[in-house]
């Protein structure tokens, strides 16, 4: 590409980025994970210190949050303290052969009836 002047340098890269959408998303996704990765311990202090500077801050975000998911908190306390997930128990996701380590509700307002799946199958449920 024999692009001049800034202006069509911006268009071009524009246009690359609306054909490799798809490619783009990964590739943040994988520029976040890696920049997280390196600046672990940065980030960590820096949510140390909004904590430590802003307990009001934090403590009614806190208070917010379960306010607002009164039934999933409860929802999942109540699972927590009555249910254990069984040993050796495999991931429920169909065609899945991971092992169990979460609990999923596919509905809150029925706090004991869970299934039982692995992270990675737990988090496409969440965003579904
Ligand atoms: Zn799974």
């Amino acid at each position: 590409m024999a692009y001049k002047t800034k202006e069509q340098n911006k268009e071009y890269a524009r246009k690359y980025r609306e054909k490799n959408k798809e490619k783009m998303k990964t590739y943040d996704s994988k520029y976040q994970k890696d920049y997280h990765e390196k600046h672990k311990e940065k980030i960590r202090k820096i949510k140390q210190e909004y904590r430590i500077n802003n307990p009001e801050k934090v403590k009614k975000g806190r208070k917010n949050y379960v306010e607002k998911n009164k039934d999933k908190v409860k929802s999942r306390m109540d699972a927590n303290n009555k249910i254990k997930i069984p040993k050796g128990q495999i991931c429920q996701k169909k065609s899945c052969k991971n092992l169990a380590i979460q609990k999923h509700h596919k509905d809150y307002s029925k706090p004991l009836e869970v299934v039982f799946l692995c992270k990675e199958c737990h988090i496409l449920e969440e965003v579904k």
